[in-house]
């Protein structure tokens, strides 16, 4: 029988928020392939194969996952939220493109998932209404001075920015210079919404303005967003109207 690779993701937590797609990819595997934590995740199938790796080896992990495959196994690389998102899927063709020129033929494909930025948003109410985009604070794989430039121009074309790895225990003070940046071109007022564990049971939002945000509420659970000039408040809920005029009247 012929090999497969499917690229697939947990979504942010809770396993209503697993695609039906994504469960079935999983139920027909042989073998997974990911970072631990998510692995554990998915429920144990009998005759599956599991190989946990540690965050750091997407590239090692992407590669054992292509021979796998290559070997005739039915292949599902587990990643959290959505697969594309800051995640393996982009690591697997990384792999492919740098690889054994027979991985090209392979059948290799992605199934979509909640990410975390739709999982955060939908916590904290609409704040991604209108443009926004998403930016990673990890400068592992990039610049410290490529993000600094990114944030700038998002803010500058008045983007709402979901912020994704805005912190760890390896970097703690990003958070707070991104911050320090974005005071220099969105007004003090801007919202700013830490949610963490969106979409699953132990969820949590804290709001604050952007003068006033304080980046120790980010851990390596949390989405930051950034509001728009427009992001607003109306009870318990952020949003962001559609119409770059403003809310409805
Ligand atoms: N592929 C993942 C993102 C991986 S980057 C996705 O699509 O969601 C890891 C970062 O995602 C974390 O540092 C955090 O910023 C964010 N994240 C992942 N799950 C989250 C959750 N349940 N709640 C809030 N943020 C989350």
């Amino acid at each position: 029988m012929s090999g497969s690779l499917v690229v697939v993701g947990t979504g942010p937590g809770k396993s209503e928020l697993i695609t039906p797609a994504t469960d079935a990819v999983l139920a027909h595997a042989t073998d997974l392939v990911g970072y631990g934590p998510y692995l554990d995740r998915v429920p144990c199938r009998a005759g599956q194969r599991r190989h946990a790796s540690d965050n750091r080896v997407e590239l090692e992990r992407a590669r054992l996952a292509l021979s796998l495959a290559a070997a005739g196994r039915q292949v599902a690389v587990v990643s959290g939220g959505d697969p594309g998102v800051f995640a393996m899927a982009a690591a697997v063709f990384e792999a492919v493109d740098a690889g054994d020129p027979s991985w090209r033929e392979l059948d290799i494909r992605v199934e979509p998932g909640v990410t975390a930025m739709l999982a955060a948003a939908a916590e904290a109410g609409a704040p991604l209404g209108s443009d926004f985009c998403a930016i990673s604070l990890s400068d592992n794989l990039k610049a410290w001075s490529t993000i600094e430039r990114r944030l700038k121009a998002a803010a500058e074309a008045d983007f709402v920015i979901a912020l994704y790895n805005p912190a760890s225990k390896a970097r703690p003070h990003q958070l707070g210079q991104a911050f320090e940046l974005l005071r220099g071109v969105k007004a003090k007022e801007t919202p700013v919404l830490f949610v963490r564990a969106a979409g699953t049971a132990e969820a949590c939002v804290v709001s604050a303005s952007l003068g006033a945000a304080d980046p120790s509420c980010a851990d390596m659970r949390t989405l930051v967003i950034v509001g728009a000039s427009t992001t607003r408040q109306v009870g318990r809920w952020i949003y962001t109207p559609r119409s770059e005029r403003g809310a409805a009247s």
